[in-house]
């Protein structure tokens, strides 16, 4: 019996051996293909001979060295190439080692924003239902997803939910995508008004919803019209790419196919690919200034901030990203979808097939027609995950809420580098 302590004690876990390609092998030898890359992680697959080399390089020089008292190249070179890259003003990154670090990131440095600009009235939120930002109680708080906050939610600040940007569920008949899309945006008005917009700091969201939905992109004009909604009440707008970020939707950053620019951005998963744990919170330079100008202290930190051979990876995979692999995803990306529309677009347990890029999802339902999903306690969710690794493919199935607002889905999310036969 193994002492690692497993977040399933009930399942019984493969044990992982080898990746190569956009394959991973467990210790019997068992070959699956690597079809969600982790949760939306391993975007250049296994084995990447530049990666590992830079890594080596890395360590064999200086693994790390403490924040507080040397900053270091990699960690430069990778702040560097991140802004040249980035949309809009965004200007200064901080490093850390994940997703959920990089939104906690974000959410004290809105705060500590407002508190250095003499704004300490602010200390509201406003993010949405069927949302993820990570497992950290900030960033839990900030989640809508009430099966992780449940147990929590006694010991979390109170975060305002308005409704998610979901078409497939939410569009009314005979409105118009673009019509549904104005009105729930219209909720963070509405929201804001509610809670008096001089105590908001900000608005939190991601640009295409991953774990909670599936893939699920918003439609043309929500972000506009959020966005206006922020500069019109002075509160930040806040987009965590940490999933559907670093190009897996077929640009580098999510948000610059909605047009829009961001204050604060988090990043994470595909910067590091999986070769080293590394996650990254992006802002603009005025609200940096803010706080150069001010108390000269970003209130924050972790002892592997900036940690210099996780930058080194970061530096390897943004180059391969840069270097055309985007691109392949976005091309690939547009092969997936009509693959899995051919083969389940009339599939009477499907009722939609969505996302972008390498960043597709599947969503379950009972009935096609009236778009009834499952009853969550037959757990189809776990059945699919079984049956798929069983048939030697790993992918990221999730179950859907008690009250139906989202039925089962699926999140495909394999390596920029699979081929065509895939
Ligand atoms: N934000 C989003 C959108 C995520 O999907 C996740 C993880 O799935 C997180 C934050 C948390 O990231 P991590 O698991 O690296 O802490």
């Amino acid at each position: 019996m193994s002492h690692v302590f497993a977040r399933h004690s009930k399942t019984d876990l493969r044990r992982a051996s080898i990746g190569k390609g956009t394959y991973l092998y467990d210790a019997d030898g068992k070959e699956y293909f690597d079809g969600s890359g982790g949760a939306a992680v391993s975007c250049l697959g296994h084995g990447d001979p530049d990666v590992i080399a830079a890594i080596q390089a890395q360590v064999a020089q200086l693994a790390y060295a403490h924040t507080s008292f040397f900053t270091s190249e990699p960690a430069e070179e990778l702040a560097d190439r991140l802004v040249a890259e980035a949309p809009g003003a965004l200007d200064k990154v901080y490093f850390v080692s994940g997703g959920s670090e990089a939104v906690e990131a974000a959410l004290k440095l809105a705060r500590q924003y407002f508190v250095e600009i003499g704004q300490p009235e602010r200390r509201h939120f406003v993010a949405r239902r069927q949302s993820y930002h990570g497992n950290t109680l900030g960033a839990l708080a900030t989640g809508g997803n009430v099966w992780r906050k449940q147990a929590f939610a006694p010991i979390m600040v109170e975060t305002s939910l308005i409704s998610p940007c979901y078409a497939y569920r939410g569009q009314d008949e005979g409105e118009s995508a673009f019509d549904y899309g104005q009105r729930v945006a219209n909720e963070l008005e509405e929201e804001l008004q509610r809670l008096g917009p001089e105590t908001v700091i900000g608005f939190v969201a991601e640009p295409v919803v991953g774990a909670t939905l599936g893939a699920v992109p918003p439609v043309e004009g929500y972000f506009k019209r959020i966005r206006e909604i922020c500069d019109q009440y002075g509160i930040l707008l806040i987009l965590d790419e940490v999933m559907c970020g670093m190009g897996r939707t077929g640009t580098l950053f999510a948000h610059e196919q909605e047009g829009i620019t961001a204050d604060i951005v988090t990043i994470a998963k595909g910067l590091g690919a999986g070769y080293q744990p590394i996650g990254a919170m992006m802002c603009t330079d005025s609200i940096h200034q803010a706080i150069a100008e001010g108390s000269g202290f970003f209130q924050h930190g972790h002892t592997y901030i900036g940690h210099p051979t996780a930058c080194a990876a970061g530096n390897a995979v943004l180059k391969k990203l840069t270097g055309g692999l985007v691109q392949r995803c976005a091309v690939m990306g547009e092969k997936l979808q009509s693959a899995l529309q051919s083969e389940f677009g009339q599939h009477p347990h499907i009722g939609d097939v969505r996302g972008r890029g390498l960043f597709r999802g599947l969503e379950i339902v009972e009935d096609r027609a009236t778009k009834k999903p499952f009853d969550p306690a037959k757990g189809i969710n776990k059945t699919i995950k079984q049956t798929a690794m069983s048939n030697g493919l790993a992918c990221y199935p999730m179950g859907g809420t008690v009250d139906g607002r989202q039925g089962d889905h699926v999140l495909l999310a394999p390596p920029f580098i699979l081929e065509d036969h895939h």
